[in-house]
């Protein structure tokens, strides 16, 4: 056993045993255990520095007996009393600490936990700094049951603190009062009600080196993610007020050993480290602090958030500048109050994303399918200039121009010849939109308006407006959470034939009987051909289109294919009709449009459909958006489609070679236990895994590898810009094996 082995197992998420932890702290050797601890917290923690601050919003007369603790009334301190400090003030701190850039701020209170006036009182408390302040709240009020963490969580409260102080075979020694359980009953009820929680203690009460690592353990096998350290002040008139304090090295060593124990936890300096010369504060950084409580803390002197961040800066971690981001900024699929983290970006070129921090990485998700030409092309900024200086946008009623006609000119030939209609339109949900409405005034124009509902196949995804939502997969899209307000549709399954795989005649015999069953409700089948995208990157066979085509005619349904994903090259067709042959009656596209410069799509239909909506009341389709047609979009799309288009360009090659290196690259991790399935066509690779992937680490550990992956659920996948190097590719799926190993 060395400290290098010990830190490399922990490198490898494999935890280490208390009694190896004993083994590290007796080694005579700090400085290879400090550097360790500081591999560890670089590796696995965050970089980024978390501060926090604190209001002692009601001080004193508290009835437990606390060793170490000011505010008991068991004992004679010059500790301040006074009761629950009002809502403004409150409200004053927040936005004070808001304004210097602190994440979090805390209510404190004294006592065993609040009486019910006060408890009233502190969550009002909460709503009025939430109207007012976006910075995020957490609480420390005592032992509080789940109804009063319900209450806060309510009110607006997203992290509950409640410290253990100490390891379990001490606490006793220093509190009769309470015990370490009601603790734990505190924290799991904040658990439960949903809020996130902050648990730690304090240093130095007497306690053994075993004893810390006792408590370290038990905070781990609790997944707390915030630990509060603080450093013991003997407080004069209570019982530790003559506790000789530890030494730098003790408390380093500890600090090293909370690293090695939580690894990717926030280890957070709380009260007590102005005892520590500026040089021991900057090696606890170094090994492993990487958050803090800053400002005036309880009882004792805390220190300036000014002063505290130059320090954090020094030892190299560096503050989120994107705090207006994390506090306003709703961004997609996220929580306000929990979210996910979002790197800003400086800049973006090629294959290339640069980011504030000062990272390149290469894109492995071309934006979600739309950047095909990677950023910042040359022929594409042209186009928008030139388009500038005539003009941004007109309205579309009553008006045309030469993008909306010469871009209608470069699509028809590359879309199904009975595409024959164009509508514009601004996002590929709103093209969803519009393909449904116009099935349903199909119908309607040939008298038969109660042909209005849809189905379509399972694990599909068409966009997050109302109508494409119903017809996403009604169990990982988003039926469950609005309910009755959403359209009732019809699911068949999932094709099971695999792309490249044998054709399983049963396949389309659920889509049959169902259509069968109810074709004289259904205006169309809406489906994704060849790919699903976001809701399962499936490829399923093509002779499934087929018979999907022959059902459709068989019984009266409109046909509309939803190439909003797969188009424009994406899987190595121009269009995934293609595989197959298959012509619809209406057709999505949109994200690479416009190479993904600006927002976009079109609905493509038959001649037949259109005459038939326009040849009956009201003799118009029933749709106009402000933005239909808009002329700076129209003219990126032109050049998009004219380089994507031009020999020189070869968009095939292009993809064939990024197919045959995502083959070749991704296949080794079919070997690996927690992959379940390896699959590529086209330019999109897609490794699936066993169990869910925990997106937050894997997109963190991702960016250390110096790429751009975005998984979600159990889905890791690549669709490169088709502009990539192959020196760029190989850097994206080696950084994704590695990092799935
Ligand atoms: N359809 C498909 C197949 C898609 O992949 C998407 C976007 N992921 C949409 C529709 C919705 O497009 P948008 O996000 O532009 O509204």
């Amino acid at each position: 056993m060395t400290v290098q082995t010990l830190k490399e197992q922990v490198l490898q998420g494999q935890p280490i045993s208390r009694k190896e932890a004993e083994w590290l702290a007796s080694q005579p050797d700090k400085k290879a255990l400090y550097e360790a601890a500081h591999e560890i917290s670089r590796t696995l923690a965050s970089e980024e520095f978390d501060m926090c601050s604190i209001i002692n919003a009601k001080s004193g007369r508290c009835p437990e007996n606390c060793q170490w603790c000011a505010q008991s009334s068991h004992y004679k301190t010059q500790a301040e009393v006074y009761d629950l400090v009002d809502q403004e003030e409150c409200l004053r701190h927040a936005l004070h600490n808001e304004a210097q850039g602190v994440a979090r701020f805390s209510l404190v209170t004294s006592g065993r936990k609040p009486s019910t006036k006060n408890m009233e009182k502190l969550c009002e408390a909460v709503r009025h700094i939430r109207r007012h302040s976006s910075i995020q709240l957490c609480a420390s009020l005592g032992l509080l049951d789940e109804a009063q963490m319900r209450a806060l969580h309510e009110a607006g409260v997203t992290r509950y603190h409640c410290n253990l102080e100490t390891a379990p075979s001490y606490f006793a020694q220093l509190c009769s009062t309470h015990t370490q359980e009601e603790k734990l009953r505190t924290l799991q009820a904040a658990r439960n009600v949903g809020m996130d929680v902050c648990s730690g203690g304090i240093i130095g009460m007497g306690e053994s080196m075993e004893q810390r690592i006792e408590f370290a353990f038990t905070l781990r096998e609790l997944r707390v993610q915030s630990i509060p350290i603080n450093l013991l002040c003997p407080i004069p008139g209570t019982p530790l007020e003559g506790q000789a304090p530890l030494t730098e090295e003790e408390i380093l060593t500890t600090i090293a050993l909370f690293r090695f124990i939580n690894p990717t936890a926030f280890l957070r300096f709380a009260g007590g480290r102005s005892q520590l010369s500026k040089q021991a504060v900057k090696q606890a950084l170094y090994i492993g602090i990487n958050s803090a409580i800053v400002g005036d803390l309880l009882t004792t002197l805390g220190s300036k958030v000014s002063e505290d961040k130059v320090l954090i800066e020094e030892a190299g971690y560096h503050f989120s500048d994107s705090q207006f981001d994390r506090e306003h900024l709703w961004h997609p699929y996220t929580s306000t109050t929990n979210p996910l983290p979002v790197y800003k970006v400086k800049r973006a070129e090629g294959a290339t994303i640069t980011l504030e921090s000062g990272e390149t990485l290469v894109e492995g998700m071309s934006s979600w399918w739309c950047a095909v030409h990677g950023y910042n092309h040359p022929v594409l900024n042209r186009a928008a200039e030139e388009q500038l200086g005539k003009m941004s946008h007109v309205m579309f009623g009553g008006l045309t121009h030469d993008p909306a006609i010469e871009l209608g000119q470069l699509l028809l030939p590359l879309v199904p010849p009975s595409m024959q209609k164009i509508f514009y339109a601004d996002s590929g949900s709103v093209a969803v939109e519009v393909a449904l409405k116009m099935a349903v005034q199909y119908w309607y124009g040939r008298g038969k308006s109660q042909k209005s509902n849809f189905v379509t196949i399972r694990s599909g995804y068409h966009g997050d407006t109302w109508n494409a939502m119903s017809v996403c997969d009604p169990v990982t899209g988003m039926h469950s959470l609005f309910g009755s307000s959403l359209p009732v549709r019809y699911f068949a399954p999932q094709p099971r034939s695999r792309f490249g795989g044998a054709w399983d005649e049963q396949d389309t015999a659920e889509l049959r009987k169902l259509v069968e069953a109810h074709h004289e409700e259904l205006a169309a089948l809406i489906l994704e051909p060849i790919v699903q995208g976001a809701g399962g990157m499936w490829f399923y066979h093509p002779q499934y289109l087929r018979e999907a085509a022959k059902i459709c005619r068989e019984y009266g349904l409109l046909l509309i294919f939803d190439e909003i994903a797969t188009g424009f090259g994406r899987t190595g067709k121009l269009f995934a009709w293609e595989h197959a042959g298959v012509e619809p009656d209406i057709m999505c596209i949109g994200k690479a449009i416009t190479g993904g410069y600006m927002t976009l799509s079109a609905i493509l239909t038959s001649n037949e459909v259109a005459d038939t909506i326009s040849n009956h009341a009201p003799e118009v389709f029933m749709h106009g958006p402000t933005f239909m047609g808009n002329p700076l979009a129209c003219a990126v799309a032109c050049a998009s489609v004219k380089l994507l288009t031009s020999p020189e360009y070869d968009w095939q090659g292009k993809v064939e070679r990024i197919s045959r290196q995502l083959q070749e690259e991704l296949e080794p991790a079919r070997d690996l236990p927690q992959v379940a399935d390896v699959r590529v066509l086209g330019a999109i690779g897609v490794i699936e895994t066993r169990k869910p992937v925990d997106m937050a680490w894997m997109q963190k550990r991702f960016v250390e590898e110096g790429i751009w992956v975005r998984p979600f659920g159990k889905l890791v996948y690549l669709m490169p810009p088709f502009i990539i190097a192959p020196e760029q590719l190989t850097k994206l799926t080696k950084g994704v094996m590695r990092v799935i190993k």
